[in-house]
């Protein structure tokens, strides 16, 4: 255990390329030039680069580091590294230097072929570049494989067509900061010079000891049981169960938080969660862009040190059938240059008029791209949560809290908001609308959409996802509305009318978004059905919403995506999907064929002999028969099942990739698999525990 003391603030960030470090090495003006590609998007010459990769390259070589490493997020949703090392060709003395230039340090060719591109490779151009993201700092990593210097870019192909997330969050950034700029403007704000979304991003992730977990071909493999029965005890058990546990997940905590500190992760959280063996982290809120990326670096990170500590971190939505799953809380705002959080409903009146207008522009957006907003949270893990009676449900609606509906309801039959639900009597008309305060008794939980005080939590994401796609849609969507209201008041005479009538509109027109009751409730189901409202169900029904024409309009007017953009991302979540499911199947049909039927035949056996035995003996041997029958029933309809399996399975693989594909996977595949899980599950509950090939959900869950 690591107990050696230390000071989080000299560690923090000791492993970021960030600004203090650039300032002390960078000469003026190479950094005045780089703050400006930073801060205002200007374009960095060659010239800089080569002096920035310099310095770059001379920090990362102190920092111990052999290798560079243009770090990305292509569209499987798992970084991608290529790893080059700093030394150039020997000399003619046979000794070597360690170079970098600008050139590699703003662009790089990896062998793109291996990463999806949704045909987009194919059309335009057969390779990609990376190209550095400056406005995410360069760090070094330390691990086994040493250290390495990861400098986060974008992966475009060379016609520019992203094949990436970062570039697609990049522009849809760049959207969103014009269009709330031109609405702040309209309210008289002269100062503000950038708006950025800002992104806090929760992850839920599960620990298993590691030697359990190396037993188990599904967790290795798919990253999820396949089979398993429930534990006789679940997620009531008490807290003092875990006491032994609590020492090496502190430990382990404690070491993540050291390994995120050091790359400039404000590691902020961590708590158990509901579930045995289930944990959460929680950063403090960044740029988005950079949320992203520390996002990602968390995964690998909680990854790495559970390895370190002899456990296996599962960062899978569902690793285990009835027990809760894992999911993301992405919490989101927008904040201007100068500090002042948009979202934040203010104290007077008038900044009160404006998070008000802020406020029905995102139900609007919300409400006219639910569909896209449950597109961007689907994975094949996630299927397991959104509409399986779990947190939170795939139909999605806007939680705002007492206070803020009822603000909103009196605006909508009245016209004006008179007073507030806390009491306090208020003048007339919307310009003297109540100090909105930050509503904390009522948090609501099974809202997938909540307004939480001074931020909206998306809570759909799964926990294996990258938070990217949510946030591209989130600022695009939310960017369309600003931009659809601007165009309005633009044109109003009468400023302060247009606004009140504007709040008025969409907040009438779009009521039938906001739910603040129980998410989980059949009633709401209902409900939902009658306010017209999208219940996507799974990740293969929710695909078709990016290329509608809603959409395409949408992403192409803010040049996020372009329509080819759009279509070959589709085409790419359908092939995971289908590839994930088929590996699912196949495992599945692995460890029921060499080592459920095996070990269930051998038991058969040994009750065999066992009846023998106790009638050989002159005893009544009734019981040990019923039971032989009933596992030798329960064997049977194993063996069929999983015929039935390898028949869609192999009948799948004959399909040519698409929907189709992934919707065969989905209707047949995923049944079929169920029908085979269910006798194995039954047998395990009757079946020896001797005898049972491999740890249980028990030992799994209550022995890390
Ligand atoms: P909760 O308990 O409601 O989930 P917390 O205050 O614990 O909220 O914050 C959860 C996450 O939300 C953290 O990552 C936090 O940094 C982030 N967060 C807080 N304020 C904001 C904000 N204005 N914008 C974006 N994220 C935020
Ligand atoms: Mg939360």
């Amino acid at each position: 255990m690591n107990t050696e003391k230390f000071n989080v603030a000299d560690i923090f960030g000791e492993n970021v390329f960030n600004d203090t470090v650039m300032q002390e090495r960078l000469p003026k003006k190479v950094y005045k030039n780089l703050k400006n590609t930073i801060q205002e998007g200007k374009e960095l010459d060659l010239e800089t680069a080569d002096v920035i990769a310099h310095e770059m390259k001379e920090w990362a070589i102190e920092k111990g580091a052999t290798h560079y490493t243009h770090w990305f997020l292509p569209l499987t949703g798992v970084t991608a590294e290529k790893h080059d090392s700093f030394i150039s060709a020997p000399l003619p003395s046979g000794k070597i230097l360690m170079s970098f230039s600008g050139k590699e340090l703003i662009k790089g060719e990896p062998d793109a072929s291996s990463f999806p591109s949704g045909g987009l490779r194919a059309t335009f151009e057969a390779r990609g570049y990376t190209a550095w993201d400056c406005t995410s700092p360069a760090f070094v990593r330390q691990d086994a494989a040493g250290a390495t210097l990861c400098i986060p870019t974008a992966f475009c192909s060379y016609t520019g067509e992203a094949l990436d997330q970062k570039t697609p969050l990049l522009r849809s950034m760049e959207a969103i900061n014009g269009q709330a700029l031109r609405l702040l403007r309209l309210f008289g704000n002269t100062t503000s010079k950038k708006v950025t979304p800002s992104v806090g991003a929760e992850q839920e992730y599960f620990l298993v000891n590691a030697k359990k977990f190396l037993q188990r071909k599904d967790l290795i493999y798919t990253g999820r049981t396949l089979f398993g029965a429930m534990p006789p005890k679940g997620q009531e058990l008490d807290d003092h169960y875990f006491g032994t546990i609590r020492q090496r997940i502190a430990s382990f905590m404690r070491d993540v938080n050291i390994e995120l500190w050091k790359v400039g992760v404000s590691s902020k959280t961590q708590h158990n969660e509901v579930a045995p063996a289930q944990h959460e982290l929680a950063p403090i809120y960044t740029e988005a862009n950079i949320a992203v990326d520390h996002n990602q670096i968390v995964m690998q990170t909680l990854k790495r040190v559970a390895s370190q500590h002899g456990m296996k971190c599962l960062l899978h939505e569902k690793p285990f059938a009835g027990v809760n799953g894992s999911g993301k809380h992405n919490n989101w705002s927008i904040i201007t240059d100068d500090g002042i959080n948009m979202l934040d409903p203010g104290k007077t009146p008038h900044e009160n008029i404006q998070f008000l207008l802020i406020l029905t522009c995102i139900l609007k957006a919300v409400n006219r791209h639910a569909d896209l907003l449950r597109e961007s949270a689907a994975d094949p893990g996630n299927d397991h949560r959104l509409g399986a009676n779990e947190a939170p449900p795939a139909i999605i609606s806007v939680f705002l809290g007492e206070q803020l509906e009822d603000v909103i309801d009196q605006l909508i039959s009245t016209g004006e908001a008179t007073h507030s639900i806390k009491g306090e009597r208020l003048e007339t008309g919307v310009r003297t609308l109540p100090e909105l305060v930050k509503d904390a008794t009522d948090r609501n939980r099974t809202s997938p959409f909540a307004f939480t005080g001074n931020k909206f939590e998306f809570r759909m994401v799964g926990s294996r996802d990258s938070i990217a796609s949510s946030n591209i849609v989130l600022n695009t969507i939310v960017a369309e509305a600003f931009s659809e209201a601007c165009d309005e008041l633009e044109q109003a005479e009468d400023f302060q009318l247009a606004v009140h009538d504007l709040i008025k509109k969409y907040a009438t027109e779009n009521q039938r978004i906001i739910f603040n009751g129980d998410g989980y409730s059949e009633a709401w189901v209902e409900e939902a059905e009658k306010r017209g409202l999208h219940n996507i169900r799974s990740m293969v029904e929710a695909i078709p919403a990016m290329v509608s024409d809603k959409a395409v309009a949408l992403f192409e007017k803010f040049g996020v995506f372009t329509k080819a953009e759009l279509e070959s991302r589709a085409e790419i979540q359908y092939e995971s999907y289908a590839k994930a499911i088929n590996i699912e199947a196949r495992t599945m049909i692995d460890m029921a064929r060499k080592q459920f039927i095996p070990a269930v035949m051998k038991y058969t056996k040994e009750l065999a002999d066992t009846v023998n035995a106790v009638t050989a003996a002159g005893a009544d041997a009734s019981v040990q028969l019923d039971c032989l029958k009933e596992v030798s029933e329960l064997l049977k309809e194993t063996r069929e099942a999983l015929r039935g399996l390898e028949n869609v399975v192999r009948e799948a693989g004959e399909k040519e990739e698409g929907p189709e594909e992934a919707k065969f996977f989905y209707y047949t595949v995923v049944p079929a698999m169920e029908n085979l899980r269910t006798p194995v599950d039954k047998l395990e509950m009757i079946v020896d525990k001797e005898a049972w090939p491999m740890p249980s959900y028990g030992d799994l869950l209550f022995e890390v």
